[in-house]
This record gives structure tokens, C-alpha cells and sequence, in this order.
């Protein structure tokens, strides 16, 4: 797939920055034609990917990077979330709906995740980190569209 736009922030692992990750993602989505539902299962998306890389990862310890990339093909977003933290060790029992190491949380993280997903990758290393990817299609609007 050909790559047509590109962006990629690191920031630290506080809290405050899902909420910057979130707008700054969704910002850079809105040049997609994606409707507002959309645009909030975008929103939603990378706050459960980046709280998740904060919380679990990272433990939430203040002092470490959490990486977010955005690339728009022609075919749609792709979003990529990724942590240098402590990892999984059992991906497909983590990304089950209700599964929680932290008895206080609901385990729905994935769930949104993978429901605004049309694809989702999760790779992770125990002691190394985790990526989270996802893709949605999604056209551009009006003469991009038509250019590309
Ligand atoms: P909720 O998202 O509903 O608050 P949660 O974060 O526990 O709860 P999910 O987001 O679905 O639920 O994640 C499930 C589990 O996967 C987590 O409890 C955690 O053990 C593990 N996990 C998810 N992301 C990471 C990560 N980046 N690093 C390490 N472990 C992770
Ligand atoms: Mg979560």
C-alpha cells in the first residue's frame, strides 16, 4: 500500500497524554472522510491503546516513551500504538472481552479496540514491549479522492 501521509509522536507516559494523543490522532484523521461516529471510535481507539501502553506497559511509571504513528493510504488509517514496556505473555487470553490482570478494570480496552478495527494486530514480548495496530478503511475526501 502506498503511503500518502504520515505522523509520529512520542511523549512520556503520563496520564494527560491520552487525551493529547487522542485529539492529536483525530486531528490528523479528519483530512479522511470519516464520519463523526467515526472519528470517535478513532478518539476511542488510541485512548484505550495508549492508556493501556501507560498502565500496563509502562506500569505507570512517568518516566518512559509511549510512540503513537498514523499512516493514511488510499486504503484507509492505520494506527499504531507501541510501548518499549513489560509486555504480554499470553496475547490472545489478554485481548479476550473482560480479561483483566487489574481485578478494578472491565478487560474492554480490546474490545473497542478491535470493534473499530476492520484489521488488528497485536504483537508483544514479554520485557520488550507491545504494538498495537490498527487498520480501518476509510476513503479521502472529495478531489483526493479522485487524485489518488
Ligand atoms: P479496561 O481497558 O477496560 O480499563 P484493561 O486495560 O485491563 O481494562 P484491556 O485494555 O482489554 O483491558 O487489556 C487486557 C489486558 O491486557 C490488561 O489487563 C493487561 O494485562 C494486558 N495489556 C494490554 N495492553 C498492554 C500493554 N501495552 N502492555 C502490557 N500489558 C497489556
Ligand atoms: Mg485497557
Amino acid at each position: 500500500m502506498k503511503i500518502l501521509n504520515r505522523c509520529s509522536i512520542d511523549f512520556t507516559s503520563i496520564p494527560e497524554n491520552v487525551g493529547f494523543a487522542r485529539v492529536a490522532i483525530a486531528s490528523f484523521a479528519s483530512q479522511l472522510d470519516c464520519t463523526l461516529p467515526e472519528l470517535e471510535e478513532i478518539k476511542v481507539a488510541v485512548s484505550e491503546a495508549v492508556g493501556n501502553a501507560i498502565l500496563h506497559g509502562y506500569r505507570n511509571k512517568p518516566d518512559h516513551i509511549v510512540h503513537v504513528t498514523a499512516t493514511i493510504y488510499k486504503e484507509g488509517l492505520e494506527i499504531k500504538v507501541s510501548d518499549e514496556g513489560v509486555g504480554i505473555r499470553d496475547i490472545d487470553l489478554a485481548m479476550q472481552p473482560a480479561y483483566s490482570t487489574d481485578p478494578e478494570r472491565m478487560g474492554l480496552g480490546f474490545v473497542f479496540m478491535q470493534s473499530f478495527s476492520d484489521r488488528m494486530q497485536v504483537d508483544s514480548q514479554p520485557g520488550k514491549g507491545t504494538t498495537v495496530m490498527m487498520f480501518k478503511q476509510i476513503g479521502l475526501r472529495g478531489a483526493r479522492a479522485r487524485a489518488n
